[in-house]
């Protein structure tokens, strides 16, 4: 079932080890089939060193399993939130990476300062609120989906594949787990770019214009970036 979207998910969550965003079993990544309604998830726990494709767990939208021994990612609901919130994507990860996290355990949002930036978010990467007790104490997985979506309020989430959750650490998706995972790496390299450029000009800032000029290079009708 899936073994080609199971594969895809597993690569991607390889991705994250091979690009040192995770450590230990932090993190997943999943891919949904949006004509079958399933997700294919990481299985909690389980070493990437040992990961193989056929242990990725299917599971429905209610995030009950379809396929698979092994239980899900426990980021599971978090991550069934965003396929249901935004149609669009097709691939969602979580990771915990180093300057990523740091924006997000500060509350802050990411600052677009320049055009690496730019070329992937349109837009600062925003930081939800952080959750009440209430949200932490009840169902907590499902709620920080739920503070994304609401932070996400008239922002569109292919302009803006990414997004901190406040005192915790960052989430981007993609149409595809390879896209999800390489927006994970770039969220985590704009963040590490953005930290320094803080540290050293506390007053940095780039226009408008050329924030966009860099997005609409690669994004959009008129995009010229790369080959036809
Ligand atoms: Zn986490």
């Amino acid at each position: 079932m899936l073994e080609e979207l199971k594969r895809e998910t597993w690569e991607a969550n390889l991705e994250l080890v091979k690009r040192g965003l995770v450590l230990y079993t932090f993190g997943n990544a999943s891919g949904i089939d949006r004509a079958q309604g399933l997700v294919c998830i990481k299985p909690s726990g389980v070493d990437y060193d040992e990961l193989q494709p056929e242990q990725m767990v299917v599971t429905d939208m209610e995030g009950v399993v379809v396929e698979g021994s092994l239980r899900p990612s426990s980021d599971l609901k978090t991550h069934l939130v965003l396929y249901r919130a935004f149609p669009s994507i097709g691939a969602v990860v979580h990771t915990h990476s180093k300057y990523a996290t740091a924006w997000a355990q500060s509350c802050r949002d990411i600052p677009a300062l320049g055009t690496t930036h730019a070329d992937y978010f349109h837009g600062p990467v925003p930081c939800t609120r952080e959750l009440t007790d209430d949200e932490i104490n009840g169902d907590y997985v499902l709620n920080t989906g739920r503070a994304i979506i609401e932070r996400f309020q008239g922002i569109d989430p292919l302009a803006i594949p990414g997004v901190l959750v406040g005192g915790h650490a960052p989430f981007a998706w993609g149409r595809t787990p390879h896209d999800a995972a390489h927006h994970a790496v770039v969220l985590e390299a704009v963040a590490e770019m953005a930290f320094m450029t803080v540290v050293l000009n506390a007053n940095a800032g780039v226009s408008q214009a050329l924030l966009d000029r860099h997005h609409f290079r690669k994004h959009g009708p008129n995009a010229t970036y790369g080959q036809r």
